[in-house]
């Protein structure tokens, strides 16, 4: 851990950067922990953090710390919360990470989805915009939908060509399901925030960045059930994945485990963040995929690299039947449906911010099994021992 210092720092083109403060929305969370480490370790900026959770960022609230004077914590539920305007008044700018963001919650909680993605997202957009303040708002790659090429049929040739499958932010259509298929109820109220926001840069001159995060996965993210969350909670499949691990059954692949995704570390994600931070002149205006497109899997060797990492970082020996299926109506229930294949065009954020990440699939699933195996394996051992109540 670095000691806090404040080092002067200069931006892309060599001038230096004044310290600012960061107002940041969802602060508390997966994203929001890692971003508040970056910036109270590593930078003079001041953090804002706003969230109705903390215990994701406590470690950096105790104080007494070398950058206690740079962050301050206010439990907020953004939804009804007079105090909102007034912090994002105080910061230079606002990051926007607060939403309802795992698939088990689309087609189950639409409602919830729509309101916490669109309608709270509202206020804050309107305040930066009202204020002259700069708003990075987090999107998602899931505004994509459905890849071109998923229309064709399996062995069509045109299937391997980029323009097929790769996501552009400036030339791919966004296409989702029907509206019976409820997780692109989450797909939906992200583009329609995506396109307000853009139209109050465009009419309003609302300095913004839109960032859309392609499967950031790393230590913090989400939680084990039953041992940090409800027992019956479904998070994203890196937690679902350790979940499986940690209490030694079969990792579940929904619907086969056929789709394809590209996982980035969040350290290397979180740089990205920074640079869009210290770089306004390069970043307002952009939307930028913020993904690892050497890091494709299907769900099914990501279940299988998983299980390998695993195995070399607990000593746990690999199980007879490591993988078996489920069908996503067991699973997730009535009206999931899944992206078949992201694989993030890097082109504008190479051009304005020369990004790239660093870090290989492999070595991202070693550091963050070993966070998940010495953070919870005596806790999920301890639960399991636990007689069931009859
Ligand atoms: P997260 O769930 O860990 O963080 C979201 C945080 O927002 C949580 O701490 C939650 O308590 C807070 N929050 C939600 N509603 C709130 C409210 N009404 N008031 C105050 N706080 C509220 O998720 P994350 O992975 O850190 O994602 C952050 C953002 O990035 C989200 O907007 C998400 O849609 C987007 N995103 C993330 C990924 C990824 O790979 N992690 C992928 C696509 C999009
Ligand atoms: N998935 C799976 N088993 C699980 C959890 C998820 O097969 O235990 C699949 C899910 O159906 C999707 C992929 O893993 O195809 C990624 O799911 P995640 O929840 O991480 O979010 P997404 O990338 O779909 O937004």
């Amino acid at each position: 851990m670095a000691s806090g210092s404040v080092a002067a720092r200069v931006d892309l083109d060599g001038r230096a950067i004044k310290p600012l403060t960061v107002c940041l929305v969802g602060g508390g969370g997966f994203i929001g922990s890692h971003l508040c480490e970056k910036l109270m370790w590593e930078t003079p900026h001041r953090v804002i953090a706003i969230d109705v959770y903390s215990d994701k960022i406590q470690h950096l609230l105790n104080p007494g710390q070398p950058w206690s004077n740079r962050i301050e914590f206010h439990k907020i539920n953004i939804k009804h919360d007079s105090r909102l305007e007034g912090l994002i008044k105080m910061a230079d700018l606002t990051v926007n990470l607060a939403a309802i963001c795992t698939p088990a919650d689309y087609n189950t909680r639409p409602l919830d989805t729509i309101y916490s993605n669109f309608i709270d997202a509202l206020p804050v957009v309107k305040y930066c915009s009202e204020n002259n303040k700069r708003l990075i708002h987090f999107s998602t790659c899931e505004v994509y939908g459905k890849t071109v090429g998923s229309f064709l049929p399996k062995d069509h040739p045109l299937r391997k060509e980029p323009e097929f499958y790769v996501l552009k932010e400036d030339a791919s259509p966004c296409i989702f399901g029907p509206i019976e298929k409820q997780r692109w109820s989450y797909a939906c109220a992200k583009q329609l925030i995506e396109r307000l926001v853009y139209a109050e840069g465009a009419e309003n001159g609302l300095e913004f960045t839109i960032v859309r995060p392609f499967n950031w996965i790393g230590p913090r993210m989400d939680f084990i059930p039953g041992i940090d969350g409800p027992s019956e909670g479904v998070p994203r499949v890196l937690a679902c994945f350790s979940n499986n691990l940690l209490r030694g059954e079969p990792l579940k692949l929904v619907d086969g485990g056929e789709s394809q995704r590209t996982f980035v570390y969040i350290k290397d994600a979180i740089e990205a963040v920074l640079l869009m931070i210290e770089n306004p002149d390069r970043a307002n205006g952009q939307i930028f995929n913020v993904g690892n497109p050497d890091n494709e899997v299907t769900v099914k060797q990501l279940a299988e690299m998983m299980t390998e990492v695993y195995s070399k970082v607990s000593g746990e020996p690999i199980l007879e039947v490591p993988t078996i299926d489920v069908s996503s109506k067991e699973f997730y229930g009535e009206g999931y449906d899944d992206s078949d294949k992201r694989i993030p065009d890097m082109t504008i954020i190479n051009r304005q911010l020369g990004w790239n990440p660093k870090t290989s699939l492999w070595d991202l699933l070693e550091s963050t099994l070993t966070y998940q195996h010495t953070t919870y394996s005596h806790a999920v051992k301890r639960a399991m021992a636990k007689p069931v109540a009859s």
